[in-house]
């Protein structure tokens, strides 16, 4: 342990620092409570063992100090020669942890250490497994925002995201395109190939979506073989991001007996949010869907939009 020695007292400077590095620690010292609390404040402190009165700073403000730093735990024993006890309790309502009267004795002085120590490597225990909670918390929230199939971000994530970026489309006036999209035929594909197997396919087909992304388009598994991707821009951009990636789905070539086009293809629909459009997230996503429901009822594999919640024709 990294101890300070406080005291405007040479001599018993000397005394402290002789038992705290007879118990193997190491022993900063200062001559006041302020030269003291500039060493607490470099952070390179874990014990204190300060005197009560000294010029400048006395050791029950640099308690207090201490005390309303906040950081890592600072154990404190005050020494002081006032043995009345209520002076001692103003102490330890101050902020020390311990005390010890003078003259010092040294064998009181060892056992105040072992105490310090104990309670220091419990504080430091502490501190590690709350930083480790911490990490495991950031880790877990970034997981449960994650569909662990594909890898896409899943629905809890675009609750909270798309919020957000309706507001910030609407701050910088710029348009927000959702495109869904829905592999064709996915249970006949099931079906014949077997579940296992679907689940490769939609790792595939979310591999080509994920590809396709550029840094501000989210993308999303919206459901079972349902993907949403976010664009911020206009019906025609948002229209040719989703022919890509219905072009190149088809180009993986995976082969669908249950499909007339003989492999794996997918249907989007188009819908596109405008500055003072009045459109609600909810009615962003339903007219995604009813283009979505227009592209499958025109023989699938097929792009379709909609302006502002109306169906209308690419
Ligand atoms: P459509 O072209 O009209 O979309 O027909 P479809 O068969 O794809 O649509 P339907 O909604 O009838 O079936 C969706 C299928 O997707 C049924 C379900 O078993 C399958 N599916 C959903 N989630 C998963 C998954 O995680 N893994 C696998 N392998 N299949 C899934
Ligand atoms: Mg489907
Ligand atoms: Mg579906």
């Amino acid at each position: 342990m990294r101890v300070l020695a406080v005291d405007d007292d040479p001599m018993t400077l000397m005394i402290v620092r002789g038992v705290v590095e007879a118990a193997g620690h190491e022993c900063l010292t200062a001559s006041d409570g302020n030269e003291g609390w500039d060493l607490v404040r470099s952070g390179a402190v874990e014990v204190v063992i300060s005197d009560w009165r000294m010029p400048g700073m006395d050791g029950l403000e640099l308690c207090r100090r201490i005390r309303a730093g906040g950081g890592r735990y600072t154990y404190i024993v005050l020494a002081t020669s006032r043995t009345d006890g209520a002076q001692v309790l103003e102490g330890m309502l101050a902020g020390a942890d311990d005390y010890l009267t003078k003259p010092l004795d040294l064998a009181d002085l060892r056992v105040r250490l072992i105490a310090a120590e104990r309670v220091t490597a419990l504080h430091a225990k502490l501190a590690d497994q709350q930083a480790e909670l911490e990490r495991l918390n950031v880790e877990l929230a970034a997981t449960a925002r994650i569909d662990p199939l594909t890898g896409l971000r899943n629905r809890r994530a675009l609750a909270e995201d798309l919020p957000r970026l309706l507001a910030r489309c609407e701050r910088h006036g710029h348009e927000l395109s959702a495109v869904m999209l829905d592999v064709d035929h996915f249970k006949a594909y099931n079906d014949h190939f077997g579940h296992p197997a679907g689940d490769e396919t939609l790792r595939r087909v979310a591999g080509v979506v994920l590809s396709a992304g550029r840094q501000a388009d989210l993308f999303y598994r919206y459901g079972g073989e349902e993907f949403l991707c976010l664009f911020p821009q206009g019906t025609p951009a948002a229209v040719a991001a989703a022919e890509r990636l219905r072009r190149e789905v088809h180009a993986l070539g995976l082969g669908h007996p249950g499909s007339s086009h003989g492999v794996v293809t997918l249907s989007a629909g188009v819908s596109t949010w405008s500055r003072g459009g009045a459109v609600t997230q909810e009615a962003l996503l339903a007219g995604a869907d009813a283009a979505l429901y227009e592209a499958k009822a025109d023989g699938r594999n097929a792009v379709r939009a909609t302006q502002a919640g109306t169906p209308a024709p690419a």
